[in-house]
């Protein structure tokens, strides 16, 4: 097993204890981003790192990520602009493009 796999099994299976529901690529994304805050904690804290203080901020990872991916998963296509993130204006002959005022052209919006 790989780092890389180790880390997906664990972001799976705990997205799998809480109920939640990712795609293949939100689960590398997020398997890499603990792999990569993992390397950052033992370094910081150096290997010998007390267990509650580990679990401890395991879990405020586990919380921060399980309330960006919910964010996520929430947001809708922008109805506005279906997903473009700009909307066109006619002015007189001319056209004007802006960004979209619904989504701030991010091209999605919550639901
Ligand atoms: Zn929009």
């Amino acid at each position: 097993m790989t780092n890389k796999e180790y880390w997906i099994e664990a972001v799976e299976s705990s997205l799998d204890e809480h109920g939640l529901i990712a795609t293949t690529e939100q689960v590398e994304k997020i398997a890499d981003d603990m792999r990569i805050n993992a390397e950052h904690q033992s370094m910081v804290f150096g290997s010998d790192v007390a267990s509650e203080n580990l679990s401890q901020s395991w879990k405020n990872e586990i919380d921060g990520l399980k309330k960006a991916l919910r964010d996520e998963q929430e947001k809708v296509v922008c109805p506005i602009c279906l997903g473009k993130g700009r909307v066109k204006h006619s002015c007189g002959t001319f056209f004007s493009e802006s960004e979209c005022f619904r989504c701030k052209g991010k091209g999605r919006v919550q639901r």
